[in-house]
């Protein structure tokens, strides 16, 4: 863990702080980068000593993702490699509550603890927030999504971390979507965020990584335990590529989301399409094709610049029939298609989604 320096000033804006936190300080012929530092151990007596307890290449994409969010930042080896860590706070046999529509894997990985009887799950509708906050009561956790992947549905994450709070339940939140230049958790009152970093973070599809980011030292300290004792560790040269995406997540998340914005004007009302989901913010839409299945699936194969492929975040744009996943949930409908939205000119972008669309008849 750094000292803070200059860069992790509250007075900066995200868009200086994403640029110069993270960095070497300003002395002769220190290099520009924090380097990839490819070593499996350390001479003795340090605060390092092992390649699996900390690197130098992890502290500064930590520092860096720490002071977009506000918090202390911990790097995992994936998105669910840190949720796993999160998930691990809570004792033995605990409630945890979470959004029906969550990312299948942390759907997932909540019924294999319910299943091997570790832990219970409730999950809820994350938009009605009494019926969250009464299903906080016997929780230890509640955990969301916000923006929900794919349904796009907002939580109230103040009024939801409040009656959480009240209950004595952990408040954890999936920043994924959102990242921290749009919504920061901890400020709205969350104990901890989580990031798959192989989304906007890194942002150029090459990268799997994931991060956790605590409010208080108790908790970081439980999460670097984890991860120490786990070893859920991201590659050298992984985080500096996840650090060097992170260095333009402002000028890459600005175009997306005017990108965005743009084709939901252009999409909405559009005859091959039942629905245009877009929370208002960010650079996910999810578009509900009429006649369900069929159709979303002959657009996926029509287009030439958007991509058939599931992830999200890279500065190409991509889309995805959800369904496709046994795994998804039933309640998302058949005929949705997410759109993750890159930095194309929206002029191509378009021309090429609509004409899939017209040609669908
Ligand atoms: C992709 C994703 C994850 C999982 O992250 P990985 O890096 O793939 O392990 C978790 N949450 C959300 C919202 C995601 O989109």
């Amino acid at each position: 863990m750094h000292e803070a320096t200059a860069a992790d000033a509250p007075t900066l804006h995200p868009d200086t702080l994403a640029i110069v936190a993270g960095r070497p300080p300003h002395t002769s012929d220190q290099p520009m980068n924090v380097p990839v530092h490819l070593t499996s151990t350390y001479v003795a007596g340090g605060e390092l000593e092992y390649g699996r307890y900390g690197n130098p290449s992890w502290t500064a994409f930590e520092d860096t993702l720490g002071a977009l969010e506000g918090g202390r930042c911990v790097a995992f080896a994936s998105g669910m490699a840190a949720i796993a860590a999160v998930l691990d706070l809570v004792a033995p046999g605990s409630t945890i509550v979470a959004p029906r529509h969550s990312y299948t894997g942390t759907v997932g990985a909540l019924r294999e603890l319910e299943a091997k009887g570790r832990a219970k799950a409730v999950f809820v509708d994350i938009t009605d927030t009494a019926a969250v906050a009464s299903a906080s009561a016997d929780a230890a956790m509640v955990w969301f999504e916000s923006p929900t992947n794919p349904a796009l549905e907002v939580a109230d994450i103040p009024a939801i971390a409040r009656a959480a709070h009240e209950h004595g339940a952990l408040v954890a939140v999936d920043n994924t979507f959102a990242t921290p230049l749009l919504q920061r958790p901890l400020e709205l009152g969350a104990d901890l965020v989580v990031h798959s970093a192989t989304k906007y973070i890194s942002g150029h599809s090459d990268v799997l990584m994931g991060a956790v980011v605590a409010a208080s030292a108790a908790h970081l300290d439980a999460i670097v335990k984890h991860r120490s004792l786990y070893g859920a560790i991201p590659a050298p040269l992984e985080t500096f590529l996840a650090l060097r995406g992170l260095r333009t997540l402002p000028v890459r998340l600005e175009r997306a989301q005017a990108n965005a914005e743009e084709l939901v004007r252009r999409l909405t009302g559009h005859p091959a399409l039942e629905e245009v989901r877009y929370p208002g913010f960010g650079a996910i839409v999810s578009i509900v094709l009429r006649g369900g299945a069929e159709p979303a699936d002959a657009l996926v194969q029509r287009t030439s610049l958007w991509v058939h492929a599931t992830s999200l975040g890279g500065v190409e744009s991509t889309f995805e029939r959800r369904r496709r996943w046994p795994a998804e949930q039933p309640t998302i409908p058949e005929g949705l298609v997410r759109l993750s939205v890159g930095l194309e000119h929206v002029d191509d972008l378009h021309r090429d989604l609509a004409g899939a669309l017209d040609s669908l008849g």
